[in-house]
């Protein structure tokens, strides 16, 4: 890497260009089963998306809303920090996105909703 960064435990990967890697040096592996609901918190969730390591790492911070006209998403970046710090192997919630559909000067609140399941695999020598 060209620019050197002073990284902490827990530093979002995303915004500071970071590796996960870096940013978590406790997890040896993680993924991620994301499900996107258009209409909020529901009982029928849609078919769940997998996130291995590599595509956490490639989407980054945030897991981008499908609303074409949202700039918000779920922000997978505090669910990890939240895990690590708390050494969780696994988690489960639903977190309403973070992002809001913009018309002119009006500002709504996105409707869609995500269904999250996190499993961490801790190395073990950094435990
Ligand atoms: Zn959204």
């Amino acid at each position: 890497m060209s620019r050197k960064k002073k990284v902490t435990q827990g530093t979002p990967y995303f915004f500071e260009r970071v590796s996960i890697d870096e940013a978590f040096p406790t997890i040896q592996d993680v993924s991620a089963e994301v499900s996107e609901s258009f209409d909020g918190v529901r009982d029928d969730w849609p078919q769940a998306a997998h996130y291995d390591k590599l595509l956490l790492q490639i989407s980054g911070e945030e897991i981008k809303c499908d609303n074409r006209q949202c700039k918000g998403g779920l922000r997978i970046g505090n669910i990890l920090r939240k895990m690590v710090s708390a050494k969780l192997t696994v988690f489960e919630s639903i977190e309403l996105c973070n992002g809001y559909e913009v018309y002119g000067k009006s500002k709504y609140k996105c409707c869609h909703a995500f269904k999250v399941n996190v499993s961490i695999k801790y190395r073990e020598d950094k435990a």
